[in-house]
């Protein structure tokens, strides 16, 4: 992955949505050979976009409950964590964080700090919004996949769904749940973890 410190011209991509309104700043062919003038104009006239991913697991165990996306699912096993080790809502955390380029979970809420003990971890989520919206950015989509043999996922979506729309500020059409299993598998085929993928976009003005 480049990142900005590493002197990408690719950093601040920007959305074709304005172009029809700004016909003289359309995006150049080659962002290479583009001036810093140029740089500066589409950075004040048109949105700019910046996609994330993160990725999370965590393992399986006795005497934990079993939190996703906030909501608290009947299972013999919970995942096993600082926080409440809702995995699917780290993952968000870390989409949102890399999109931005402000590091990751573990640098903000590090697992060290008491603080942080047991924490629900859509309080993290939050913190995580707070700080992008302090940087001018808010969240276009979210998509998310859980990667767990066990229990079945799907029908607890709604809920989660619920969650996450009252989290984000999102309407339910731009929250992507899904869920897949390692068909048996490694670790998570065994049962002894869960993972979760999350990708999103952000923009800016
Ligand atoms: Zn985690």
């Amino acid at each position: 992955m480049i990142s900005e410190s590493e002197g990408s011209e690719h950093g601040d991509r920007v959305c074709g949505k304005n172009s029809p309104e700004n016909p003289g700043k359309s995006i150049p062919n080659h962002p290479t050979t583009r001036s810093s003038d140029s740089h500066e104009s589409i950075n004040d006239s048109v949105t700019q976009c910046r996609i994330g991913m993160g990725i999370d697991f965590h393992r399986l165990g006795k005497g934990r409950p079993l939190i996703l996306a906030g909501v608290k699912i009947e299972h013999e096993l919970g995942l096993i964590g600082h926080s409440d080790a809702d995995v699917l809502t780290h993952a968000l955390c870390d989409a949102l964080l890399g999109a931005a380029g402000m590091g990751d979970i573990g640098t903000h809420f590090p697992d060290t700090d008491e603080l942080y003990c047991g924490i629900e971890s859509l309080k993290l989520l939050e913190r995580v919004l707070a700080l992008l919206a302090a940087a001018g950015y808010r969240v276009v989509n979210v998509d998310a996949t859980l990667i767990a043999q066990a229990p079945r996922l799907t029908p607890h979506f709604p809920a989660m769904r619920t969650r996450l729309t009252e989290a984000l500020h999102l309407s339910p059409d731009r929250i992507g749940l899904k869920a897949t299993t390692s068909e048996g598998m490694g670790a998570i085929g065994r049962c002894e973890g869960i993972g979760a993928i999350c990708v999103c976009l952000i923009e800016r003005d």
